[in-house]
């Protein structure tokens, strides 16, 4: 039996990395649209400014909503994937690509050092009013009716979650409400329904945490208020590489 040794480098390998830091960003109020087409300039202008690789594949995985099945997935040619994205109507959908900044890639946080390593760029949409994007899932969500505190039941993904607005509290039976429904996050911290809800999310995977807290790179972040209106950036430390 030959022996296939396959080439591996740690530096270049995500799964080989146990933690990663991951960064969303995403619209400063959830009730501000972002339809199909400003989603897709935004994934366009990311190859126009060399922050994603034009000549490599990207992933699109699709949801249909309400979800019934598993996301369907895709590979697709890049110059494909902003346009794909279009298609994505009553759907949720994630495109993404990793890219390794030692190839000549833009890296928006302007990292230094020897090993500069990958960054995996995901973008999400929810073209839907009745679910919204939770990118970092809520454990606990508390009623403003009743008070009621219960694990909300959350569609998982990618690497965010999706709340169902439809759907009643146990307790009694009123929707949640963006503006008063209350959420626990893993950290324990709580925030109102629409401070972590999106319809729409930029995330961003490194090997660790940016020195900069806040997008450093002018052109990138004026690329993303074209898409969202103003942004907030919500890290997550310590997470599983997706
Ligand atoms: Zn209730």
């Amino acid at each position: 039996m030959p022996l296939h040794r396959e080439r591996v480098d740690p530096v270049r390998t995500p799964a080989q990395l146990e933690l990663c830091h991951r960064r969303w960003l995403l619209p400063d109020d959830v009730q501000r649209a972002v339809v199909l087409p400003q989603a897709a300039r935004l994934w366009r202008g990311l190859f126009d400014l060399a922050v994603l690789d034009p000549s490599a594949e990207a992933l699109l995985d699709r949801l249909a909503l309400p979800p019934a099945a598993a996301p369907e997935h895709s590979d697709l040619p890049a110059a494909a994937s902003a346009g794909a994205l279009l298609a994505g109507a009553g759907a949720a959908s994630t495109v993404s690509q990793i890219v390794f900044l030692e190839e000549g890639r833009r890296d928006p946080y302007q990292e230094e050092g020897p090993e500069p390593g990958y960054r995996d760029y995901t973008l999400y949409l929810v073209d839907s009013t009745r679910f919204l994007l939770l990118p970092l899932p809520a454990v606990e969500t508390i009623c403003a009716a009743c008070g009621r505190t219960a694990a909300p039941e959350l569609t998982r993904f990618g690497e965010a979650a999706l709340i169902d607005l439809a759907r009643p509290c146990s307790a009694c039976a009123s929707p949640p409400d963006l503006t008063r429904t209350r959420a626990r996050l893993r950290s324990g911290a709580i925030f109102l329904l629409e401070e972590v809800c999106a319809r729409a999310a930029l995330s961003i995977e490194l090997p660790r945490a940016p020195r900069e807290e806040e997008l450093p790179d002018a052109q990138v972040a004026a690329l993303l208020r074209e898409a969202f209106g103003g942004y907030d950036e919500l890290a997550d430390d310590g997470v599983e590489p997706a």
